[in-house]
């Protein structure tokens, strides 16, 4: 694995940089500053790695902004040995932010293609999990309930079967809106009761639904 103190140091660079934006949880600037997220991306962009942009990675994805990882992670309020469903594995990299800062991750992906390379690619570099190719509308009733819920790509609404399959004093985290998204946490204060607070606008790729299977 090429991973070296060039990258180590552009890493604690951009953990700065986060913390500059107002990220304050150790633990998710711990695992900034550890995964190797030039490997996550393909060589024309690889130079670009740690800055605080958004790459394509294929399929018409693309991995999300170190930033939005990292606000999205922050706000979960993960305790080690949570159990977590993350829709939207894409390249993989906020699937290993989570399992670095100590979740139990199942991890969805639409895509068969960033599906097959991810579950691939991941073990390779030291993060493994529980992959599954499907639907995340659906979520994972067999798995459920979960403590947290973390959605990576834009909704254009709320998934019910993801609200019924959040445990009791669980926290969703949301991307929510069609063109820009708000982002949305959604606390399960009661069976059925929940409590939303909305942190302003980010972008991210859509959240395809079945009838779109196999774009
Ligand atoms: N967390 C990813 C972000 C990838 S972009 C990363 O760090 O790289 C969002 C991902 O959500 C894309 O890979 C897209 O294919 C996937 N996606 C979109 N709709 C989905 C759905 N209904 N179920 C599962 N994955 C979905």
């Amino acid at each position: 694995m090429n991973d070296t103190y060039r990258h180590k140091g552009l890493r604690r660079q951009l953990s700065l940089l986060l913390k500059g934006k107002g990220i304050f949880d150790v633990d998710v600037l711990r695992a900034i500053e550890t995964i190797p997220r030039h490997l996550f991306l393909n060589s024309s962009f690889i130079e670009h790695a740690y800055e605080d942009k958004a790459f394509p990675i294929g399929a018409g994805q693309t991995i999300s902004r170190p930033h939005t990882v990292a606000f999205q992670s922050e706000l979960l309020e993960l305790k080690k040995g949570e159990k977590v469903l993350e829709i939207g594995t894409g390249s993989g990299y906020q699937t290993c932010v989570l399992l670095e800062m100590g979740a139990k991750v199942y991890t969805i992906e639409r895509q068969k293609e960033l599906f097959d390379k991810t579950k691939k690619f991941l073990p390779t570099i030291g993060y493994d999990t529980k992959f599954y190719y499907g639907d995340g509308y659906n979520g994972l009733p067999v798995f459920a309930p979960f403590d947290k819920i973390l959605i990576t790509a834009g909704a254009p609404e709320i998934p019910k079967a993801l609200l019924d399959q959040l445990k009791v004093g669980g926290k969703m985290v949301i991307p929510i809106g069609d063109k820009v998204q708000i982002m949305t946490l959604i606390e399960k204060v009661a069976d059925k009761r929940f409590e939303t607070t909305e942190f302003g606008e980010f972008k991210f790729v859509p959240l395809l639904e079945n009838k779109e299977w196999g774009d």
